[in-house]
């Protein structure tokens, strides 16, 4: 693929995130593993060892999760951008739908399971606890208490019908906290919101250890919630 087909295909993950209802994920290229010299994305190292959440996340689901499944989003990603390239050399409408929608699922895979490690720690450094300074403040405002919000970000998370996301989001209109659901790797997004925190709640991410019991897993998550990295996403978001 030639350079400049490369910077158009940029320009076109840019338009998946937001057909994902995301306005800015507050992500940079670097952390979605852009590499400049083959120009397509790489599966961004785990910021921690794959047995760090333990026993809240087991190894192996984060070895599987990420090393397999994240991986197949990348993987997904680059082959959709380069089909869209194929499909516009060779004139081919027929199917562009489909590469359009391969596009925004694995766009949405790449970037949501990006935000997904960073905004977990070990439990003890940066994972647990609460939020502090201005998300602090924000979550008081928007949801009563802190004890409120979390409520309700797991009734969302757990009540994800099949495969999906819980997410806590910045609503730049509106200037408030939202918790919203997405379905697979993209749908069901609130228009412009910007991800803060996000939990995985496919199979994929709790079944080893978890089985059926979403709401045990998710209980599990809170423990590891890096809340110092989704304060600082926060700030950025308001700006
Ligand atoms: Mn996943």
């Amino acid at each position: 693929m030639s350079e400049i087909s490369r910077r158009q295909a940029i320009g076109t993950l840019a338009a998946g995130a937001g057909a994902m209802g995301f306005g800015s994920v507050a992500l940079s290229r670097e952390a979605l593993g852009w590499n400049d010299q083959t120009q397509s994305y790489e599966l961004p190292p785990l910021p921690y060892a794959p047995n760090a959440l333990a026993p809240h996340i087991d190894e192996q689901t984060m070895l599987i999760h990420h090393g397999k499944h994240h991986a197949g989003y990348v993987r997904g990603l680059n082959n959709a951008l380069d089909q869209l390239h194929k499909c516009r050399a060779d004139n081919n409408a027929a199917e562009i739908q489909h590469w359009e929608r391969q596009l925004s699922f694995h766009a949405g895979g790449h970037i949501n399971h990006t935000l997904f490690w960073s905004g977990m720690a070990p439990e003890g450094k940066g994972g647990g606890g609460r939020p502090t300074g201005a998300l602090a403040n924000q979550i008081e405002r928007d949801f009563g208490t802190f004890d409120r919000m979390l409520w309700q970000f797991k009734a969302a998370a757990k009540s994800v019908e099949g495969s999906g996301w819980g997410w806590l989001v910045w609503e730049p209109l509106g200037q408030r906290l939202l918790i919203t659901q997405m379905e697979n790797q993209q749908k069901m997004m609130f228009a412009g919101a910007v991800p803060l925190l996000g939990v995985d709640v496919w199979e994929h991410a709790y079944y080893l250890r978890y089985q059926n019991r979403r709401a045990d897993y998710l209980d599990a998550f809170t423990s590891v919630i890096n809340w110092p990295e989704v304060g600082r996403r926060f700030d950025r978001a308001r700006g």
